[in-house]
This record gives structure tokens, C-alpha cells and sequence, in this order.
């Protein structure tokens, strides 16, 4: 008799119950009150940098600020590749998309953040072919579509996102698509947590680990940082239990002094990551001498760039002189580049919900739907956690 199990779709199964549990009220206060506990025996306060923006808006979601005791605080980090992007990449892809017969492509909110003179969607109002995708693929099809313009891809993201930027150029190639280059903009994490840790006013002495940057580069990316600043990192997953489950571990690391990398979201992260993934970032990408980040400065070897067997698809060489490269401070009412740093709080600009809101956005924290403005603007005074 045929196993009815296997032949028909299970119809309790669905997508409710892959994260339920992860949310579960009543685990989440278990996990707050062995925190509490554990947290009585911390020699000083636990200052944690959560890096990625995804974690923040778990944090600010679900209301975890208030269930954590008072020697736990959280800093919110500079992991949001929209946030980071400074004034003059922006400005240099408008300058591309104001140009004759150029299609500049970009992603998610990026086209909202602020340049130095407006932004991508301003730019757009006034004519400038300016075209969000949702996913980078489309962008063979718009080269193949028009053959008499040049299709930049403005290329932004962490570890996460650069191996579909690789994918993107292998397709180009392997498809001879001679009019599709790249404006690359590929920021890695490790060295963010150097500059954040070269601060001398940081606080920060442990950090949980992005999720989908670790999926990529496995948790091994963080053991120097983890040896040298002498500080415990731990790999979460975005859900509540995972955060909670990782906060509880970094206090008990803390609590035995052990600077050492763990990984709490074991389902989809290991040590070594994916390494088809990052043989194809090896094959097109090298690192840069250095980077300027927003509200960082300058930061060495902090990221990518085209190798020179690819020159031929790099929009900074193809339109050299003709791109701006003055470098633009953030505007003086905007604490972003302090929030970046970890230096300051979302509540601590005085322009937080007044004159900067996520309908008129200052400064990139509050545009991007990733930036620790934009998480505490929408979930500030969570109390509850279900
Ligand atoms: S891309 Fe993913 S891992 Fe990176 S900052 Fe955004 S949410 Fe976090
Ligand atoms: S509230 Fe607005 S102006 Fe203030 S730091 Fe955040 S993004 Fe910048």
C-alpha cells in the first residue's frame, strides 16, 4: 500500500512552522532569565556590536532591548551595505546615469539614499535612465535589449551579495554581452570590525556575527579579530531565540574570558562557508588598497574590486575622468557616521523623528530598511515579545 506520507503533501507544513519555534514567547523568557543569571557574574558591562542591520531590526522587532539586564547593552554596527555606501559612489553613479546613453542599474533602497546633489531616484525623476532590479540577473537582459546603450551595474553589498555580482559577469561573459559593465562597491565585514575596534572610544568587547555574510565565508573570517581584540563573536541566526541563544552565549564566554568564534546558527553557517561561492568571487575580484565608508573614513583592504583580466568590464575605468571623486561628508545635523562607529544611538541625533523620518530621510541609516534609524524609528517602545 503506497505510504500516503510521501505521495501527498503534507498540508500542516508550511512555512508558519519552520520558524515558529523560533519565536516562541515562552522560550524567549527562559533564555532572558538565564541571561539575568549568567549576567550577574560579568566582571564589567557586555558591550555587544551587532553588525548586520537584519539583527538590529530582530532586536528593535521583538523587543529584546527590554528583556536583557543592564550590564548587557547592545551597539548597533556598520553592517549595512546601503548605510556604508559614501556620498561619492553615489554621486559617481548619477554622474553615470546622467550620461548619454547609459542604463544604470542598482538595488533595493539604494536608489533612495542621498548623494551629495540628490539621489538615484531624484535623478531618475529628471530624466536620467535609472532602472531598480530585483534580481541581478535581469541585468543580462537588459544589455541584450539595448545593444546601442552601455548597462552599468552599480554593484553593492557585503560578502553576501558578491557572488552574485560574480554570477552576473561570468553570464556577461560566457554571453559576450560587451555593453554590460560594473560599478563595484563590495565591502567586506572583517575589516569594519577593525575600524570599529581602532576607535579609541569603543565600548564594544564582543560581537554577534552577521548571518548571511557567514553562510558565505563560514565562520572562519572572524577567529584574527576574534584573537587580536580579544573579544568573542558569536554567529547568529535572525530569529529571536537565536539572537537570545547567542547574547546568552557571549555572556558566558565573557564570563570565562574565552575570545573565541562560535556559531549559534549552525543550520546554514560552518567554519569554511561556501566554496564554489568564493572561488567564484576569487576568479573576478581582488582586493582594494582601500575604501572610504560612510561615518568610517578610509578603511585599508576593506574592499573589492575587478581584477586587471577584467578591466574591460569596470565602469571606473571605462569612464575614468569623467566620474566625480571628491570625497563628501555626511550632513553636520546627521549622526550616522557616530551610529556607524558605534559611538552613538539612533535616539542620540537630535533630527531622529523630527527632521528625519523614513519618508524624509537624512542620512542613510534612516533610508535604508536595514539602517539601526530606520529599526528603532519603526519599533521603538516594542515591549512584548510575541
Ligand atoms: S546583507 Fe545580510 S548579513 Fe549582510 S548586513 Fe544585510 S542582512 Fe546582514
Ligand atoms: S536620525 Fe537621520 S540624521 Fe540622525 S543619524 Fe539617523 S539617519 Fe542620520
Amino acid at each position: 500500500m503506497p505510504n500516503q506520507a510521501i505521495n501527498e503533501p503534507d498540508s500542516s507544513l508550511k512555512l508558519k512552522s519552520l520558524y515558529e519555534g523560533f519565536r516562541d514567547a515562552g522560550t524567549i523568557r527562559a533564555l532572558a532569565d538565564r541571561i539575568s543569571s549568567a549576567a550577574i557574574n560579568l566582571s564589567e558591562p557586555l558591550y555587544i556590536m551587532e553588525v548586520c542591520g537584519g539583527h538590529t531590526h530582530t532586536i528593535m522587532k521583538y523587543g529584546l532591548l527590554g528583556l536583557i539586564p543592564d550590564n548587557v547593552k547592545f551597539i548597533h554596527g556598520p553592517g549595512c551595505p546601503v548605510c556604508v555606501m559614501p556620498k561619492e559612489r553615489i554621486d559617481q553613479a548619477i554622474a553615470l546615469a546622467k550620461m548619454d546613453d547609459v542604463i544604470l542599474l542598482t538595488l533595493g533602497d539604494m536608489i533612495r539614499v542621498p548623494g551629495s546633489k540628490g539621489s538615484l531616484a531624484q535623478a531618475r525623476a529628471s530624466g536620467a535612465d535609472v532602472r531598480p532590479l530585483y534580481d541581478p540577473l535581469d541585468a543580462l537582459a537588459i544589455a541584450r535589449d539595448n545593444p546601442d546603450k552601455t548597462v552599468v551595474f552599480f554593484a553593492i553589498g557585503f560578502e553576501t551579495s558578491t557572488p552574485m555580482t560574480a554570477v552576473l559577469l561570468q553570464q556577461a561573459e560566457h554571453a559576450a554581452l560587451p555593453n554590460l559593465l560594473f560599478h563595484i562597491n563590495h565591502v567586506l565585514v572583517p575589516p569594519a570590525i577593525d575600524a570599529v575596534m581602532a576607535e579609541p572610544a569603543t565600548k564594544v568587547n564582543a560581537f554577534i556575527g552577521p548571518a548571511h555574510v557567514s553562510v558565505i565565508s563560514g565562520a572562519k573570517i572572524y577567529r584574527r579579530a576574534a584573537e587580536v581584540h580579544h573579544t568573542p563573536v558569536v554567529v547568529s541566526g535572525f530569529e529571536p531565540v537565536d539572537v537570545m541563544e547567542s547574547i546568552l552565549r557571549l555572556v558566558e564566554l565573557k564570563n570565562h574570558a574565552e575570545s573565541v568564534v562560535e556559531v549559534q546558527y549552525s543550520r546554514a553557517v560552518t567554519e569554511e562557508g561556501n566554496l564554489t561561492a568564493q572561488a567564484l568571487v576569487d576568479e573576478y575580484f581582488e582586493v582594494r588598497d582601500s575604501f572610504r565608508w560612510r561615518g568610517l573614513g578610509p578603511i585599508p583592504q576593506s574592499a573589492l574590486k575587478l581584477k586587471d583580466k577584467y578591466a574591460h568590464r569596470d565602469a571606473e575605468i571605462h569612464f575614468g575622468g569623467r566620474l566625480p571623486v571628491a570625497e563628501i561628508d555626511d550632513h553636520k545635523a546627521c549622526q550616522c557616521g557616530d551610529i556607524l562607529r558605534g559611538l552613538a544611538n539612533p535616539m542620540d541625533c537630535k533630527v531622529f523623528g523630527r527632521g528625519c523620518t523614513p519618508q524624509t530621510p537624512l542620512g542613510s541609516c534612516m533610508v535604508s530598511s536595514e539602517g539601526a534609524c530606520n529599526a528603532y524609528y519603526r519599533y521603538h517602545g516594542v515591549q512584548h515579545v510575541d
